[in-house]
């Protein structure tokens, strides 16, 4: 993802709002669902109905693989159980008491991307397992309140570090965030680390997916036999919490907010 972000007008924006409105309201419908003794392929199905009910196209089908030998993305959503940090392939795991899941989606209406995730917990979790929900959520939201026009890149990830290293939690560097629009995946990278200042500059008309990955345990990151499944490398819990995110001379603008 190297080269310059495409800056889209305002009436671009609107049209991916509009993709993320269709996002979010698939994501809407799948956390309604989650509960005890669900199987993350009914949320699948949940989300794909939504989507398509709406319009949309569920961007992640069919999503080829990185490494050679993989099979292309089975779902519409990535379903990220407890330890999986992202890329769970919805399938027949059940939902219990206690654990937590990570719902990353994505929709194509008219062209445009958006990109969202939420980490749900599933009935009642322990109160540590809460608080790394809390913090997760609240590091998206010192991003996005950092995402301002004229600022760079690295202001973005040095919220996002801070808020989650303050808490004793661990930012997960393997995966970043990145622009997005016309495609899922668009330069600049949106890196959840790094120094305040560094970067690209921040200018009005860039959509960034701006997407903290906390672990409660160590960073490191192992993957499954099926080439997609990233776990942390310790069995310790991890949540996501994601946003498509425009800069503009009004301050951010979040695209998937339902709004
Ligand atoms: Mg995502
Ligand atoms: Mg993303």
């Amino acid at each position: 993802m190297s080269g310059k972000a495409e800056l889209k007008t305002p009436e671009q924006l609107e049209a991916m709002r509009a993709s993320g409105r269709v996002l979010a309201g698939a994501l809407d419908a799948v956390e309604a669902a989650v509960a005890p003794g669900v199987r993350t392929s009914e949320l699948d199905a949940i989300a794909q109905e939504y989507i398509r009910d709406h319009g949309g196209i569920p961007s992640f089908l069919g999503v080829p693989a990185a490494a050679a030998g993989v099979e292309p993305f089975p779902g519409a959503i990535c379903a990220s159980v407890n330890d999986v940090i992202v890329h769970g392939i919805p399938g027949g795991e059940v939902l219990t008491v206690g654990d937590i899941i990570g719902i990353d989606c994505g929709v194509i209406l008219d062209g445009w991307h958006s990109d969202s995730a939420r980490t749900l917990a599933v009935a009642d979790v322990s109160p540590e397992t809460f608080r790394l929900l809390q913090v997760t959520q609240a590091a998206l939201g010192a991003a996005i309140a950092a995402a301002l026009a004229g600022r760079h890149i690295g202001d973005i990830s040095a919220a996002v570090q801070t808020t989650v290293e303050e808490d004793g939690f661990t930012i997960v560097r393997r995966f970043v965030g990145h622009g997005i629009g016309r495609t899922m995946h668009e330069p600049p990278q949106v890196p959840n680390f790094g120094p305040a200042g560094s970067g690209p500059v921040l200018a009005p008309g860039m959509t960034l997916a701006v997407e903290p990955m906390v672990n409660v345990g160590a960073a490191d990151v192992q993957f499954d036999d099926d080439g997609w499944t990233a776990r942390t490398i310790d069995g310790s819990l991890s949540a996501h919490f994601e946003h498509t995110v425009a800069i503009s001379d009004d301050g951010p603008l979040v695209l998937t907010d339902g709004s």
